[in-house]
């Protein structure tokens, strides 16, 4: 497996990847190339695998039909969604179809396919190259930057707290199995960038591929509150010490550090963002994978991106297997208007790879 320290470095040392600020930016001393405190690896079930890749798939299709509903609107027009919509770009067949999360989730496993490694420069390109459907602010500007010729490819990216990096990153896991320590960190802090150049996002983004990197390898389901726990400690040694202003809603006039506003948050049991909303879902459905992304499509907002965010982490816990066969057959597979099967063919090729049990 290819290196990107030394990319990693680079990018570090131009002041492109957030670190802790009062360390400033050594590699050698920021918690993000530390890695891991007790790493995990091993060869992952290929089922767990099938499971998080369609989990995301499932999860963005059941939600991107009633996204940004409140939860009350949503239930109003729909009842309680347990299936797919009637689908305007499907002929009103009640069939999956993608929007942002699992396109540029798949687009990422593609290019990590094809190219045997995370190459940052390729995804930028790849993202870019084709029609994005629901495509986000941040992602947008991410596209004009480099529409305007913004180089190299960590200079495009948004410098933006949005949830646009974390509804893509889950396949990175799938990188370095057998030593997944600060190399998987660093792949991953990278990956965020492409879109998001933001110390939240990046610290999202790597305690969620870290958690997906346990929950790929476990056994049986987590006591209760490992989930939430395990996420926090990586989430405090890789996010800096950035401020936020969290953007409305009930701690509209809240203005502190990332992990200690999840501690907040989750403590009210208060659903107000991506990351408690996934945890919180995590915290009470991680056993039972139907109900988690039944919650997830039904009770929050911005509801595909976190139904992709909670079908990775269910699915990566119970495998393709434990998924309601129904999510699975109603499912196109696309990345695009017309890829059908595109998906499913991706996974296929993903289970193959002989980096997963290097
Ligand atoms: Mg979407």
């Amino acid at each position: 497996m290819t290196s990107t320290l030394p990319l990693a470095a680079r990018v570090i040392s131009e002041g492109f990847l957030p670190a802790r600020s009062g360390e400033g930016f050594l590699p050698a001393r920021s918690g993000l190339l530390q890695g891991p405190a007790e790493p995990v690896s091993g060869p992952i079930p290929p089922d767990r695998v099938r499971g998080m890749l369609l989990g995301l798939a499932i999860g963005d299709a059941l939600g991107n039909t009633s996204e940004g509903l409140t939860a009350v609107d949503r239930t109003e027009c729909h009842g309680e969604i347990q299936d797919y919509l009637s689908n305007r770009h499907a002929g009103g067949r009640r069939v999956g179809l993608p929007s942002d999360d699992s396109q540029l989730a798949f687009w990422t496993l593609e290019s990590l396919l094809e190219r045997g490694c995370l190459d940052p420069d390729d995804l930028s390109a790849r993202f870019a190259s084709r029609r994005i459907f629901g495509v986000g602010e941040s992602v947008s500007t991410f596209l004009r930057n480099r529409a305007q010729g913004v180089t190299p490819w960590y200079r495009c990216g948004a410098e933006s707290a949005g949830n646009g990096a974390l509804m893509r990153i889950a396949p990175v896991v799938l990188l370095h199995p057998m030593d997944p320590s600060a190399a998987l960190w660093l792949d991953t802090a990278l990956a965020s960038i492409v879109t998001h150049r933001d110390a939240c996002s990046v610290a999202s983004c790597v305690a969620f591929v870290d958690l997906l990197a346990r929950l790929l390898r476990l056994r049986s389901p987590p006591r209760k509150d490992w989930i939430v726990t395990t996420f926090l400690a990586t989430v405090r040694q890789v996010c800096s010490d950035q401020r936020y202003r969290a953007r409305g809603g009930r701690f509209a006039d809240w203005e502190g550090y990332f992990p200690d506003y999840l501690e907040l948050v989750l403590g009210e049991a208060h659903l107000l963002e991506t990351v408690p909303s996934v945890l919180w879902i995590l915290e009470r459905h991680a056993d039972d994978p139907e109900e988690a992304i039944v919650r997830a499509v039904n009770d929050t907002n911005d509801n595909d991106t976190i139904a992709a965010i909670v079908g990775a982490a269910v699915g990566a816990l119970h495998g393709g297997n434990a998924l309601p066969r129904r999510w699975e057959m109603g499912l196109l597979g696309r990345t695009t208007a017309d890829d059908s099967g595109r998906v499913f063919r991706l996974v296929e090729s993903a289970i193959r790879q002989e980096w997963l049990t290097e």
